[in-house]
């Protein structure tokens, strides 16, 4: 039987309202207001479950007031889930408000039905120069009209081909020492190719043999944190089923968002489903972060070229709190022979993108940005690495917004430059 909203009392009762959340919630430390810190937010979702509060617009705006990047709940001594009540929150609210009709037309038109999904990114690619214009330096684009993006959002483009379109299925390498299955994720696929490009790349070089199994789709990740918990399971089971059909040894995702789901999500999404519940947990066991998965392949570090730059890196939150990835891409960032790391302030704290929040509540998120913007600055880095889509174009818009000239990739990017710069030494 699924989980009841009552039920998530258990969790909420053990908050003993020590505050230690005040000092780590990045909406906190700008907004300053007890009902947007993690305690306010489990009082209220208390008084909810108790019927003590109703669900009033004021309480559906504090609980999309969350990043869900989880500095509180690595922090809190009781081991509060707050990300997971906030969840359940607006899972309740989903269910007891319905969903506006824009999010019923995403989430179950077009993030469901890859073909839709496919076809729309098609069209988007093709008209996106009518109402988006290129940002400057001929980076990125910019919002030509309102469309209910902030015109002054720096967002990067539309791939003019999909990922998955432009790779076969599968790209064999000769006496591979793995096979890995590949899930791109959506911005990989739709927009960041270039991190798509890379990972193949890199994963090539090191005699693995990658799969990109061509009826993967969204994770669902977006359409669960909204509440849509049936379209969310649909999505979930769809890849499960795509994921089990290949003869693989692992999965290996570049974004950890995408991870999380795969990783740990769909087990509990899915914990109740007496076909699916011990698909999810098999398909848990299999997933590796890219940067995981190269640390894990002897001789990667070989046949590295000289790459002089200063770097820094982002932690992004479901990669860092989410899967534990912390060591693994610093590793790589410092094997890389004339990389100078530095190690930012504050590396493992939200940028502020927490996926649609930075659309929601973009004023917010951008206050957010400028402590990370700042942090880089400080660095003197002229490349930020990350090993997340969503944290890639939000911090490349704060970059912009306030003229930083830092290049922002993924970890996957710098290593595939460092593997061609001995090419080119050659
Ligand atoms: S840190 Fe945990 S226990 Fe303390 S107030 Fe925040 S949520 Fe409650
Ligand atoms: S998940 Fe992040 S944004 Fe949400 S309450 Fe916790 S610290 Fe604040």
């Amino acid at each position: 039987m699924e989980r009841t909203f009552e039920s998530w009392e258990k969790e909420v009762i053990r908050c003993i309202r020590c505050g230690a959340c005040q000092n780590v919630c990045p909406v906190f430390k700008e907004l300053q207001a007890e009902s947007t810190v993690a305690r306010g937010r489990v009082k209220l979702i208390r008084g909810v479950i108790t019927k003590d509060l109703d669900i009033t617009e004021g309480f559906i705006n504090k609980m999309s007031l969350c990043l869900m990047c989880k500095a509180c709940v690595v922090n809190c001594p009781s081991g509060v889930k707050v990300d997971k009540l906030v969840e359940a929150a607006r899972k309740e609210i989903a269910e007891q408000k319905g969903l506006s009709a824009l999010k019923k037309l995403i989430f179950r038109l077009v993030l469901k039905n890859r073909w839709v999904f496919n076809s729309g990114m098609k069209a988007g690619s093709l008209l996106q120069g009518l109402v988006f214009r290129k940002g400057p330096q001929g980076q990125g684009m910019l919002p030509r009209m309102s469309l209910g993006i902030d015109k002054r959002r720096l967002l990067a483009p539309l791939a003019p081909k999909s990922f998955r379109s432009l790779y076969p299925d599968v790209i064999k390498v000769p006496d591979a020492k793995l096979r890995v299955a590949f899930f791109t994720g959506c911005m990989i696929n739709y927009i960041y190719t270039d991190t798509g490009k890379a990972v193949i790349n890199v994963l090539k070089r090191n005699g693995v043999e990658v799969v990109i199994p061509a009826l993967q789709n969204c994770c669902g990740t977006p359409v669960r944190i909204n509440g849509d918990y049936e379209a969310a399971k649909q999505m979930a089971k769809a890849n499960i089923d795509v994921l089990l059909k290949e003869k693989v040894d692992g999965i290996v995702v570049a974004c950890g968002t995408c991870g999380l789901a795969l990783k740990e999500e769909y087990a509990e999404l899915l914990e109740d489903d007496p076909i699916y519940a011990e698909k999810a947990k098999q398909i848990g066991a299999m997933v590796k972060d890219f940067t995981e998965l190269v640390v894990s392949l002897a001789g990667f570090e070989d046949k590295l070229g000289n790459l002089p730059i200063k770097v820094t890196y982002h932690d992004p939150c479901h990669l860092v709190r989410g899967l534990k990835v912390k060591a693994q891409p610093r590793q790589i960032i410092q094997c890389i022979p004339g990389v100078v790391f530095t190690e930012m302030k504050n590396s493992d704290t939200c940028c502020g993108s927490g996926g649609s929040f930075s659309l929601a509540h973009y004023e917010l998120s951008t206050k957010i940005n400028d402590h990370k913007v700042a942090d880089i600055k400080q660095t003197g880095a002229e490349v930020l690495v990350t090993g997340c889509s969503a944290c890639r174009m939000h911090i490349a818009d704060g970059l912009n917004r306030q003229n930083v000239q830092v290049k922002v990739m993924h970890t996957a990017q710098l290593l595939e430059m460092a593997y061609e710069a001995t090419d080119h030494s050659r």
